[in-house]
């Protein structure tokens, strides 16, 4: 280590007060994905104040910073998202969202002051620093297509060897870290199917192409693909979320639409799902006379950690943390597109507990209600720092 970890403590002990405000500061004025203005404006000015170089605008609303070191070595990306939620903000708190229906029921805005935080400290110590850093800053993590593609797209991953990355997870006890070498996070699709019949009397069904009936025999089929057709020691999720049809107790459906959300942790799991569903509604409406349109969208790919680069990050986490703290996570069926930063450089993702009733964060993620222990922001940013410093160092 270039510096003692007291050095990291001291520092952020003193930098806390100054996260937090940060914090507060995004909180009281989110921004929807791919509407954000301010907070990317607010970011660049505090990376400028460190003497941090700047790129804004990359891939479109995010904002990269440079640390150069002294010494010449690989490079380490550090990121962060920065988007916040259609929710409205049911906190009692004096730095509740002041935005209406707009909120950061995510825990966006910390991830934003921890990764502001390590900057400072980064920029400070980079006379010792034996390679550089990238902070990545980016838009729009909630909503696909999402802002990491863009920025990638742009060159935000130019000249980096890893990528680290954190979570705040308030369902997570503040002082706990959650790893995962390997598939952490799920490949997040969905679909809609319109099945198109023939409307009629609801007392001559003879005349008619049912939708309601097609529709629900579709709906059984399809409960049939991860239960029958899927090897069961690959997980995956099918879920029907939605069914519309009809206007009348008398009149038989014309029309009937299906949405619903697949969730898959490996690439062949999930083509093999679409083209069964692809196979079954072709059948199913075929087999009923009915016609039908199928959409089928991809979402963000499934998030899978590298093993070296968790087994470092693991390593980090317990100069910080009791090793009984660390826990090896069960994979999550949400998703998330630091995703795409794994699928071309090295590193993992790993979550670190915020969760505390006595601070009021104990609502889970996308809550009206949600908040975070932002103590967890010092936990985060030593994991990060000491990280990268180690990864720099040992390179
Ligand atoms: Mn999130």
């Amino acid at each position: 280590m270039i510096q003692n970890d007291q050095t990291i403590e001291s520092f952020l002990d003193e930098q806390f007060d100054q996260m937090v405000e940060w914090r507060r500061h995004f909180h009281q004025y989110p921004e929807l994905s791919f509407q954000e203005e301010k907070t990317p404006a607010k970011i660049a000015e505090i990376l400028t104040s460190y003497g941090i170089d700047v790129k804004t605008g990359v891939g479109g609303r995010g904002v990269v910073g440079y640390i150069k070191g002294k010494k010449p070595g690989k490079t380490v990306a550090l990121r962060a998202d920065f988007d916040a939620l259609a929710i409205q903000d049911e906190k009692e708190v004096d730095y509740k969202s002041k935005i209406p229906g707009v909120m950061h029921a995510c825990g966006h805005d910390a991830h934003t002051a921890t990764l502001l935080g390590v900057a400072a400290y980064l920029s400070e110590r980079k006379e010792e620093l034996q390679g550089n850093v990238v902070l990545i800053f980016q838009f729009a993590e909630e909503i696909t297509p999402g802002g990491a593609k863009p920025m990638i797209e742009d060159g935000c991953l130019e000249g980096v060897d890893v990528i680290f990355g954190t979570h705040l997870w308030a369902t997570m006890p503040v002082g706990e870290i959650g790893y995962r070498s390997g598939a952490l996070m799920a490949a997040a699709d969905r679909f809609t199917i319109t099945i198109h019949g023939k409307g009629g009397h609801g007392a001559s069904p003879h005349e008619t192409i049912d939708s309601i009936a097609v529709g629900t025999s579709l709906v059984q089929q399809l409960q049939q693909i991860v239960s029958r057709r899927l090897n069961p020691l690959h997980p995956a999720v099918l879920t029907v979320a939605t069914f519309h049809a009809g206007n009348a107790f008398n009149v038989i459906a014309d029309s009937a639409t299906i949405t619903g959300t697949v969730r898959t942790f490996q690439p062949e799991v999930q083509e093999k799902i679409i083209e069964e569903i692809e196979k079954i509604t072709k059948s199913v409406c075929e087999g009923a006379n009915a016609t039908y349109s199928l959409k089928y969208e991809k979402g963000y790919p499934a998030l899978v950690n590298h093993p070296e680069e968790t087994a470092h990050l693991v390593k980090s986490a317990k100069k910080w943390v009791e090793e009984n703290n660390i826990h090896e996570m069960e994979p999550v069926m949400g998703g998330e597109d630091f995703a795409y930063y794994l699928q071309n450089v090295p590193g993992t993702f790993f979550f670190t507990g915020a969760g505390n009733e006595e601070v009021g964060a104990s609502y889970p993620h996308h809550h009206p209600k949600f908040n975070i222990d932002e103590r967890a922001m010092i936990i985060a940013a030593k994991i990060l720092i000491t990280a990268t410093i180690d990864y720099l160092q040992h390179a």
